[in-house]
C-alpha cells in the first residue's frame, strides 16, 4: 500500500565540514550556534575515509551529544542537522542526518526544506520497486540516487536532484566525499564558509562565527558543489534558471540577528522593517516601544529609532522555555506563553504602549501579550507586526499551517485587531518589507519569496503535496 510521504525536514538547520581532524566536534558546535532552527533531535555523521560513523539522539544538542560520542566518532569530514520539532514528536528514526549502508557505497543526507513533489516521486519509485523505511522525504533522494541510471556517481546525484521540486538545502556525504545543494530557488539559505583549509558549509553563518571560520559566499540557488581531498568543485543540478526566493520569513523570524542571509544581516534588515512599520504609521502618539523577546527586539529599536517613540524593556523571557510554537496542543501552547513571557509594570502602567512583534500566525501569542500588556496596567496597546497578514500556507518547509488555521486567510485587519483586543494592530506592507531587506539583487521583490503573504508561489504545486504540519506524530 502506497504511505504517504510526510514532510519532515521543515525550519531545520544543517551544517557540514570537511578536511579537519575534529570534524565531530566542530559540527558540535556548528549545530549549537544552529539550535534555534530545531530542539527535537540533532545528529552528526563522521567519515573517516573508510566508513561512515553516526551519532545522534532526541533532544537539543547538548542532551545529544558528549566529549566520549565526539571523542569517538573520528574523521575529517562530517554532516549534521538540527531537527524542528514535529506535533507528538517523531522518533530516533527521523532525526537526520539519515544514514543508508549498501554494499554499492553508504550515504548519509542531511535536508533542510520540503519537496512538493516528494510523493508523485515515491509513487513513481515504488512501482519500480523501491522499498521505503521511512515516511520522510529526505529517503526519496536516496532512492533517486541509488536508481538512477546515469554513472558515474556524481551524474547520479545530479540527476535525483534534477528531478525534485521545491525547497532543499542538502548535504550528501560518502567516505570520500561531501555534496552541496541547493534548490533552483535559493528557498532555504545556506552558506559556504572556510577554516583554515577545511571547507564549511552552514544553514547560517552565525555556526561560522562560533567556530571562527570565514565567510566564503552564499551558495548559489541550483548549485551543487563536491568537496573531496581534491578540492572543491562548481556544477549546477541543471541548466534550468528559476526566479530567485529566499523565504522573506528567514528575515523576519527565523534566522539568528547575526546571520547574513545574501550578505545582508538580519539583525540590520529586523531594524529597518521596524523603521519602515515606523514610517508607515507616522504620527502615532504612545509613550514606549516595546518588542516581543527575541526576534522583535532589532525591530523594536529600529521602530523607537525613527518614531522618536522611547524603547523601553516591555517584556522579559524566560530563557529556559522553548519556543511557543512548538506546543503540540493550543492549550499548552496558550499556557507556554505566559512560561515564557512576563511584562515589566513599571516600563507599561499607565503608559501608551507600542508592542512590535515579527508576524501573526494563529494569533494567540498576540492576544495573549496585548492581555498581559493591559493587566499589568498598560492604558493602550498597539501592535505594530513587521511583516504583511499571512494569507497563505507555506509548502517550502516553515510550520506555518493550513489556511484555516491562519486567522489572516479569514479575518480583515480589523477583525484580526478586535481578536487579540488590541487598540490599533498594523501590518508592514508587502512593498516595506522587501525595502527593509534591501537585498543586494534587482530581481523582483529582491528575490524573496513572499508567497505566504501574497499566494505567488515560486514553484509549481501539487495537489499531494505535503504541508510541513501534515508531517508524522
Ligand atoms: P501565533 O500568532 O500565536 O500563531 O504565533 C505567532 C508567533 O509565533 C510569531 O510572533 C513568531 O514569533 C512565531 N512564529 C511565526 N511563525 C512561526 C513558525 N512557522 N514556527 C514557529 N514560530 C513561528
Ligand atoms: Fe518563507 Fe512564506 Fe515562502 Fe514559506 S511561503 S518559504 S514561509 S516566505
Amino acid at each position: 500500500m502506497f504511505t504517504e510521504i510526510r514532510g519532515l525536514n521543515e525550519e531545520c538547520g544543517v551544517f557540514g565540514i570537511w578536511g579537519h581532524t575534529e570534524s565531530a566536534q566542530l559540527s558540535y558546535y556548528g549545530l549549537h550556534a544552529l539550535q534555534h532552527r530545531g530542539q527535537e533531535g540533532a545528529g552528526i555523521v563522521v567519515t573517516d575515509g573508510n566508513s561512515l560513523r553516526p551519532v545522534k539522539g532526541e533532544g537539543l544538542v547538548n542532551d545529544v551529544f558528549n566529549e566520549e560520542k565526539l571523542r569517538a566518532a573520528t574523521g575529517h569530514a562530517a554532516i549534521a542537522h538540527v531537527r524542528y520539532p514535529t506535533a507528538g514528536g517523531g522518533g530516533i528514526e527521523n532525526v537526520q542526518p539519515l544514514l543508508f549502508r549498501s554494499s554499492t557505497g553508504s550515504l548519509a543526507i542531511a535536508h533542510n526544506g520540503n519537496l512538493v513533489n516528494a510523493n508523485h516521486l515515491k509513487q513513481n519509485l515504488e512501482r519500480s520497486g523501491s522499498i521505503f523505511n521511512s515516511t520522510s522525504d529526505t529517503e526519496v533522494v536516496i532512492h533517486l540516487i541509488k536508481k538512477s541510471s546515469h554513472s558515474p556517481f556524481r551524474a547520479k546525484v545530479k540527476n535525483a536532484l534534477s528531478l525534485l521540486k521545491g525547497a532543499f538545502a542538502l548535504m550528501i556525504l560518502t567516505k570520500d566525499m561531501m555534496i552541496v545543494a541547493r534548490d533552483r530557488n535559493g528557498l532555504r539559505p545556506l552558506s559556504l564558509g572556510k577554516l583554515g583549509d577545511a571547507w564549511v558549509v552552514a544553514s547560517e553563518t552565525c555556526a561560522f562565527d562560533l567556530i571562527g571560520a570565514e565567510y566564503v559566499r552564499d551558495v548559489e540557488p541550483g548549485e551543487l558543489l563536491y568537496i573531496t581531498n581534491n578540492g572543491l568543485e562548481v556544477d549546477r543540478i541543471s541548466d534550468d534558471i528559476a526566479p530567485r526566493a529566499m523565504c522573506a520569513m528567514e528575515y523576519v523570524y527565523f534566522a539568528r540577528p547575526d546571520s547574513n542571509i545574501d550578505t545582508v544581516n538580519v539583525h540590520m534588515a529586523r531594524k529597518r522593517m521596524g523603521r519602515e512599520l515606523a514610517r508607515e504609521v507616522a504620527g502615532i502618539e504612545a509613550d514606549v516601544v516595546t518588542g516581543v523577546p527575541d526576534s522583535s527586539l532589532s525591530s523594536a529599536i529600529g521602530f523607537a529609532e525613527e518614531s522618536g517613540i522611547p524603547y523601553e524593556l516591555g517584556l522579559i523571557k524566560n530563557r529556559y522555555v522553548g519556543r511557543t510554537f512548538i506546543q503540540p496542543t493550543q492549550e499548552l501552547r496558550e499556557r507556554g506563553v505566559k512560561m515564557k513571557l512576563s511584562p515589566v509594570v513599571q516600563v507599561v502602567k499607565g503608559k501608551r504602549v507600542i508592542m512590535v512583534d515579527d508576524s501573526i500566525v494563529r494569533g494567540t501569542t498576540s492576544k495573549r501579550i496585548v492581555r498581559m500588556l493591559k493587566e499589568a496596567g498598560a492604558a493602550e496597546v498597539h501592535v505594530m507586526i513587521t511583516s504583511p497578514p499571512m494569507t497563505n500556507p507555506c509548502f517550502y518547509g516553515i510550520d506555518t499551517s493550513t489556511s484555516e488555521q491562519l486567522i489572516a486567510s479569514s479575518h480583515s485587519v480589523e477583525e484580526i485587531r478586535e481578536a487579540i483586543e488590541a487598540d490599533t494592530l498594523t501590518f508592514l506592507t508587502p512593498e516595506g518589507m522587501v525595502r527593509a531587506t534591501a537585498r543586494p539583487f534587482d530581481d523582483e521583490n529582491g528575490g524573496l519569496c513572499m508567497a505566504c503573504f501574497t499566494g505567488n508561489y515560486p514553484t509549481e504545486i501539487f495537489s499531494d503535496t505535503v504541508l510541513p504540519h501534515e508531517k508524522e506524530c
